[in-house]
């Protein structure tokens, strides 16, 4: 019986460490298919930029995301009416609580804060290919639609920590200008498996060489931690594992 009641507990304890775990302030790019679907997470808000195209894969992401007792998604912005980026939304609607939607009611300029979050509308022409920054203590996250150069070139850009790629690699986004300005550590680019459009364009990646780039064609889901600065793609902390590895060789190597 007391067995019993012990693997209770500690299996209880270890989801709800894990569901904790789903607290933490940071960036997800999810694996939609083709199209654009991210998130910013900080403890019980979320702010959804795009909701993917129509079918499950948003829902499966935010069920991922999101604590189990977390229905609610505080602010809503899609920034681009094709379907890659607001077909998902009817879907989500159905599963979660979706409070607001600004996709209609910004204006460049605009700012949306929680806690250390800082959310700048960097254009939104016409309420269409909307641009934002998020702004986390030293971090910048900029994510761009489906904008194409001429966009890209009339924004306001600062130094980048990293960027969501406009247009999903097409080769008519991802300027030179804009590269320059922002200067990203990395790039995530959000792309379908053997998309019918060929992205990302070679011309594109050629342009990203020198750039640590992330797709969730290959990756999956990819999320930034924004308080421990690394990327985490959908098998575990890619990364950080990697850097730990080196040490743990390089150290060995040290003490022969
Ligand atoms: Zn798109």
């Amino acid at each position: 019986m007391k067995k019993t009641i012990l693997i209770i507990v500690f299996s209880f304890g270890g989801l709800l460490s894990g569901e904790l775990e789903k607290l933490k302030p940071r960036v997800v790019f999810c694996d939609v298919g083709q199209g654009d679907g991210s998130l910013i997470i900080d403890g019980s808000f979320q702010m959804m930029l795009d909701a993917g195209p129509k079918n499950l894969k948003m829902v499966n992401c935010l069920n991922k995301q999101l604590p189990f007792w977390d229905r609610k998604i505080e602010v809503v912005i899609i920034s681009h009416d094709d379907v890659d980026h607001l077909g998902g939304l009817e879907i989500v609607s159905r599963y979660y609580n979706v409070q607001e939607n600004y996709s209609e009611k910004i204006n460049k300029n605009d700012i949306f804060r929680y806690g250390k979050i800082e959310y700048e509308i960097l254009s939104a022409e016409k309420n269409r290919e909307i641009v934002g920054v998020l702004r986390y203590d030293n971090k910048r996250i900029l994510f761009l639609s489906d904008n194409g150069i001429e966009t890209e070139e009339k924004l306001n850009l600062e130094k980048m920590t990293g960027v969501r790629l406009g247009h999903h690699g097409s080769k008519n986004a991802t300027s030179e200008k804009m590269l320059e300005k922002t200067k990203p550590d990395w790039m995530v680019i959000s792309v379908g498996k053997n998309n019918r459009y060929g992205h990302p364009h070679q011309e594109t990646l050629e342009r990203l060489k020198d750039i640590k780039m992330l797709r969730t064609d290959l990756e999956g889901t990819i999320s930034y931690d924004l308080t421990r600065n690394s990327l985490i793609d959908s098998r575990g902390d890619l990364f950080n594992h990697w850097n730990q590895l080196i040490k743990i060789f390089s150290s060995s190597h040290d003490t022969k």
